[in-house]
């Protein structure tokens, strides 16, 4: 369980951020009860951005115990066989990111922030990458190295659907694949890949040489 409080998280993000990271497993008991209850207003945002970003009519996010041990995981979506089932879990933390990203975007901002909210943007960051990573998930992609890799060159769509500008969703984007995305090499290897670059074989957009959005 970690119900712990958003603010407790936020204190050890720096540690908990740079080996994040987000799993799939098979659906259990426990994931039909929190699908039993309504969405949030925070996670109904992210299932707006889930379906947008997946085609999907109907996809359902809760923030809650996604029922794995390890604190580093931020999101999870069940999967069986290769098929997920248009629901993917986060931790508490990530509903919170969110509403704070999608209450005043620009103040999030890498490129202007003050001290005092910088020091959150590697979160939120990490919080709109969830949301992408597991929206891949949900399109039945499996391998974690290319899943991130999409979730990556997302991050800016995301985040201009909770009301960011272009320049700053794509600051966002490159704050994750600079200062974010190498230190998965060492840290979660199986979420990174040399193939994840401008050119590369997981590049969405071969035809474009802006990286990664
Ligand atoms: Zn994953």
């Amino acid at each position: 369980m970690r119900w712990g409080g958003a603010l407790a998280v936020a204190a050890v993000a720096g540690i908990v951020a740079t080996s994040a990271y987000a799993s799939a497993r098979p659906v259990t008991a426990h994931d039909r009860a929190l699908l039993a209850r309504p969405a949030t207003a925070e996670e109904r945002i992210a299932e707006g951005v889930a379906e947008r970003l997946t085609g999907h009519p109907s996809v359902s996010v809760r923030c809650g115990s996604m029922g794995v041990s390890s604190p580093n995981v931020l999101g999870v979506t069940p999967m069986l066989n290769g098929h997920a089932f248009d629901y993917f879990l986060m931790r508490p933390a990530e509903c919170t990111y969110l509403t704070w990203f999608h209450d005043a975007p620009a103040r999030w901002d890498p490129r202007t922030c003050v001290p005092a909210d910088c020091r959150y943007t590697v979160d939120i960051t990490w919080a709109l990458q969830t949301v992408a990573h597991e929206s891949y998930h949900l399109l039945g992609y499996t391998n974690e190295a290319q899943v991130d890799c999409y979730g990556m060159q997302s991050i800016w769509f995301v985040a201009t659907r909770l009301g960011a500008s272009l320049p700053e969703a794509q600051a966002l984007a490159q704050l994750f694949a600079q200062r974010i995305y190498p230190l998965r090499r060492i840290e979660t290897p199986a979420y990174w890949s040399p193939e994840c670059r401008n050119g590369g074989a997981y590049d969405l957009r071969p035809g474009s040489s802006a990286w990664p959005s």
